[in-house]
């Protein structure tokens, strides 16, 4: 990472890294944001007074937890769980759970942190959290993953709650883990409550939440290239990951006419200029979703190219969309993408882009979405989902479709108004983080020294 010039922000990071030691996703999360704060509230004599971007950067609480489990074979297994409950000065905590060998307590405080941000412009009361596990879901039978998920829901129920923090999925958590604890907190409290979000349809959830993710990236690209005037009609689409929310990137993408010419899993990309048909994307969906397959296997399959163990972004694509995990674009991978002419990136996964990385995408003038505004769409409609609760009552699909749309172009307004340049082009990433800022520090404003 480049040093820093500004020298309120590099005694400001100072601090978080003393604070913070070896976090390195969090400091990384903290420094991109803080780099577009600390000069905004540089005059703020109230916001320095009472210590705001400090608060905000210092997590509510932070619960951790053994999770035993038995196997199959009847050995006993141990894994380490989470809850980051990072602010809840404008709602309840929320944010999603990930089950993924990577995850620690930095990689949780880096997603807790942005999900303050992110849920703060999506204008819906909700607060900001994360957690999960360390444990790896693949090659798991599906009994295993039930007791995994009751035994790690037997601890975190004594933390959540419709009123203090309501959970949802992320990667390796989808609907299956939800339903999974959900019917162990239901178990433990004897309540009916919207404790979880991304539930099935049939207990509580919403219709659009698994598509929320993927289909509010791509609304958001959208509300990108209509304010140059250009579609996405035809546009040659570069999507990494091959989840829940580069699926539905994916699909939302070929609906409205683009070209959607690669997708990754963590083996490798695959490649079809011609752009993947609806069918192609089914066949994908049922590899991912229901088989446990590997990408390699849609050569023979689908009759893509497979290029093992790289990422999508030196292939020619003129819309790049992150969807599979953080730091997936580095610097030479942002060189990459500048020389084949993309011209803007909306971000699916959280934090997916390296500081070097965004620097060179910045310099070359690519419009550059960034996570906690691209990827909103899910949260939101996980909101939708708490509202639905509340008043026991089932929107229709469009009706869930039209508040999501509504949302993110909302959203991109907002990053307009706090991102716009001199030029008129405009800097989403200080839009996004300023307008995020403004609403939870005021609430924290209003409400002293607590
Ligand atoms: P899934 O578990 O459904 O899919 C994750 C995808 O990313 C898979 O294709 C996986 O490949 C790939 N992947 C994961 N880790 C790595 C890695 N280290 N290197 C390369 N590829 C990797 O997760 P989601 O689609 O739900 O989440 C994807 C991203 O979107 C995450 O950053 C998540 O935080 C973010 N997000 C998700 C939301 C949601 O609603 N689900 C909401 C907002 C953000 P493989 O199968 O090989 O592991």
């Amino acid at each position: 990472m480049a040093e820093i010039q500004d020298k309120d922000l590099a005694k400001f990071m100072r601090g978080v890294v003393s604070r913070n030691p070896g976090e390195l996703e969090f400091h990384q999360a903290v420094q991109e944001v803080a780099m577009d704060i600390v000069p905004y509230i540089k005059d703020n004599e109230r916001m320095q007074r009472m210590r705001i971007l400090e608060r905000m950067t210092e997590p509510d609480r932070i619960v951790s937890f053994r999770v035993t489990w038995e196997d199959d074979a009847g050995n006993i297994r141990v894994n380490r769980g989470y809850r980051v409950q990072q602010n809840n000065a404008i709602g309840p905590y929320k944010g999603g759970i990930r089950f993924h060998p990577t995850v620690t307590q930095s990689v949780l405080k880096f997603l807790a942190f942005e999900q303050v941000f992110k849920n703060s412009l999506t204008g819906l009361p909700l607060g900001g959290g994360k957690g999960g596990a360390d444990f790896n879901p693949k090659g798991k039978s599906d009994r295993e993953i039930m007791r995994f998920c009751q035994a790690f829901m037997t601890e975190l129920s004594k933390y959540i709650g419709q009123f203090t923090d309501v959970p949802a999925g992320d990667i390796g958590v989808g609907g299956r883990e939800v339903g999974y604890m959900f019917g162990q907190f239901k178990r433990l409290k004897d309540t009916f409550e919207g404790v979880l979000t991304g539930k099935g349809i049939e207990f509580g959830g919403s219709r659009i939440r698994p598509e929320a993710t993927g289909y509010g990236v791509v609304y958001m690209m959208q509300a990108m290239l209509e304010r140059q005037n250009d579609s996405l009609k035809d546009k040659t689409c570069l999507v990494s990951g091959s989840g829940n929310v580069a699926q539905f990137c994916a699909e939302k993408l070929i609906e409205l006419g683009a070209k959607v010419c690669s997708m990754s899993d963590s083996s490798g990309t695959i490649y079809k200029p011609e752009g993947l048909t609806r069918a192609d994307l089914d066949w994908i969906m049922t590899l991912k979703n229901e088989r446990g397959g590997r990408m390699s296997e849609c050569v023979e399959g689908i009759g893509t190219k497979f290029y093992e163990g790289n990422r999508p972004w030196a292939l020619p694509g003129q819309l790049a969309f992150p969807c599979a995990t953080q730091n997936e674009i580095e610097a030479a991978d942002a060189i990459a993408l500048v020389k084949t002419g993309c011209i803007a990136i909306s971000e699916g996964a959280n934090m997916p882009t390296d500081p070097d990385a965004i620097d060179i995408i910045r310099e070359a003038g690519i419009m550059h979405a960034p996570s906690k505004a691209a990827n909103a769409g899910g949260v939101a409609v996980s909101g939708l989902e708490m509202s639905q609760n509340s008043l026991r009552m089932s929107w229709s699909r469009e009706e869930v479709d039209a508040h999501l749309k509504e949302i993110i172009l909302s959203i991109h307004e907002k990053c307009v108004d706090k991102g716009i340049r001199e030029d008129g082009t405009v800097d989403y990433f200080k839009g996004a983080n300023i307008a995020g800022f403004d609403k939870v520090a005021n609430a924290m404003l209003a409400y002293g020294a607590v």
